[in-house]
């Protein structure tokens, strides 16, 4: 397995390659991840991941410095699964100073995610541009766990005329439903337990989902009622917010705090 920490290593490694699968990641890689990398492997003759706590997604308040970084652990499961190449970049090596940057799309950027963590999209869009450019993979690949954020991308590369093929992949979850997460490492013992509650709620839904959105939002209130909720809503495939659910078109989407540590979860209807 080759490790690269500059562009120009990656491109090297690369130059004679036509069917590479890319899964780009901040690390601390969980059953979520490597269900991506498995899927690349499958679909790709080379295999790269890039790990890089992308610093302009966070804001100042977040916690960019506590982010679990267990690299030597994240290199052994690469090496397990028979990644390729591992893209491990500095920050210096992805941003300069005074940079252009993506800005994310007026309504669907600026909701949920986008509203609550100020800036984020901007760093995460044009993070996955720099990295797709530089590793020009046929098939890139994204966990439906990050709902909002596959959607932008998949516009991004709509928009700017981006022609790797973005394959997007389900949630991973453990035994007891609690989506794979780089942060459930934080979680005590009875956090985890309260943070289950997440995925009751969204599965509650999902099996109930002839109901009116006002009766399950109710229902799924109850379940949520024991966590620090950020949002619960209905969106369509667009993102816009939505009153009544289509079936197969509608997507739920749960952010809360549990304790210091923020879960993100969702469930397409
Ligand atoms: P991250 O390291 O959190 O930036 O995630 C890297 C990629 O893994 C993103 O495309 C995520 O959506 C995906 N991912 C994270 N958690 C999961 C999960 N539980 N199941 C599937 N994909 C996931």
């Amino acid at each position: 397995m080759l490790v690269a920490k500059t562009v120009q290593e990656v491109q090297n490694a690369l130059q004679t390659r036509t069917n590479t699968g890319f899964v780009p990641t901040m690390g601390a890689l969980h059953k979520g991840h490597l269900s991506l990398i498995k899927k690349a492997k499958n679909m790709c003759d080379f295999c790269v991941v890039s790990i890089f706590v992308n610093p302009t997604q966070f804001s100042p308040t977040e916690d960019l410095s506590r982010y679990p970084r267990p690299l030597e652990n994240d290199l052994f499961l690469c090496e397990e699964l028979g990644v390729d190449l591992v893209f491990l970049p500095q920050v210096s090596e992805i941003y300069s100073t005074d940079e252009p940057k993506v800005i994310p799309p007026k309504f669907s950027g600026f909701v949920l995610e986008g509203a609550i963590r100020q800036g984020h999209f901007d760093g995460v869009l044009s993070v996955v541009l720099k990295l797709t450019n530089i590793v020009n993979p046929k098939f890139i690949f994204f966990g439906k766990k990050d709902a909002q954020q596959l959607f932008l991308v998949q516009k991004m590369f709509k928009s700017f005329f981006v022609k790797t093929t973005i394959i997007p992949c389900e949630i991973v979850r453990d035994d007891d439903n609690l989506a794979f997460s780089s942060r459930n490492i934080y979680l005590s013992k009875d956090e985890r337990s309260l943070a289950t509650n997440i995925s009751k709620a969204l599965f509650y839904i999902k099996e109930n989902k002839d109901l009116s959105v006002e009766f399950l939002k109710e229902k799924a209130l109850e379940y949520l009622s024991v966590l620090d909720l950020e949002y619960l809503s209905f969106v369509d495939l667009d993102f816009k917010f939505q009153e009544k659910i289509t079936p197969n078109k509608t997507i739920v989407l749960i952010a809360a705090k549990v304790g210091k540590t923020r879960l993100i979860d969702n469930i397409y209807l």
